[in-house]
């Protein structure tokens, strides 16, 4: 049993390199659609530009009352489409996706507040987790801001010193008390004025508040939360 474990993991790892090495060689066609991709490899024009920007704070952060983010955003819908963008950069290993995606987010909000801050700092992931997956998924998306902000990624700054797995099985307030002092501020880093805390998807916003407040009571000064997408509530879709 336990060789069992041994070994598959790097099997693992191997078939996700090799597939995203074929997705990327051979890019026969758009994830979402099916045509052929007019966009990048793996998007056709159509696809991406159907995406639904989201204008707003996310809904979900009412319930955060001592909520230490000085801004909060997601800029997509998370829709039909994005939830297979998703579901590649988690499941096969396309990490150029977030990067991609992370590119387009930096574009849209290059003027805007959330582009003045000193580092970027995707949210961590615990670390055998990342060694599962090969990557973080927020690090890519913070990459692909980087390119377009030249501000810098820091991965050093937050460490996660738990393990959260269960997150998706939980409700807003069982999530809240399951990320409690997951985070810690590495005792050697310099600790920046004003940093903007990058993630993927923001739901309830537990563990990106969480890694805010841990900010905060460091000290730092000015946090912003920057998402790729958000859920909208059923009540304001049907608006
Ligand atoms: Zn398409």
């Amino acid at each position: 049993m336990p060789n069992g474990r041994i070994f598959s993991r790097p099997a693992r790892k191997v078939t996700n390199f090799l597939n995203s090495l074929i997705d990327w060689i051979y890019p026969s066609q758009c994830t979402c659609c099916g045509k052929e991709p007019d966009l990048c490899p793996f998007l056709c024009n159509e696809c991406y530009h159907k995406l639904l920007i989201f204008d707003d704070t996310p809904d979900s952060i009412v319930y955060h009352k001592d909520q230490p983010a000085d801004r909060v955003k997601a800029l997509f819908y998370f829709d039909d489409i994005l939830q297979k963008l998703i579901h590649d950069i988690k499941y096969r290993d396309a990490s150029y996706v977030a990067t991609f995606l992370g590119r387009k987010l930096g574009e849209h909000l290059q003027l805007s507040e959330f582009s003045k801050c000193d580092a970027l700092l995707p949210v961590p992931l615990y670390s055998v987790r990342k060694r599962e997956r090969t990557y973080n998924q927020s690090a890519c998306i913070a990459k692909g801001i980087s390119k377009e902000w030249g501000i810098p990624v820091n991965e050093r700054l937050v460490k996660r010193c738990r393990n959260t797995n269960t997150q998706t099985k939980l409700n807003k307030e069982e999530r809240r008390k399951n990320i409690q002092d997951a985070f810690r501020i590495s005792k050697k880093a310099i600790l920046p004025k004003s940093v903007c805390i990058i993630d993927d998807v923001f739901t309830t916003g537990a563990t990106t508040m969480e890694m805010a407040r841990t900010l905060k009571k460091a000290g730092v000064k000015e946090i912003s939360i920057l998402c790729l997408a958000t859920p909208l509530r059923e009540s304001k879709k049907k608006e």
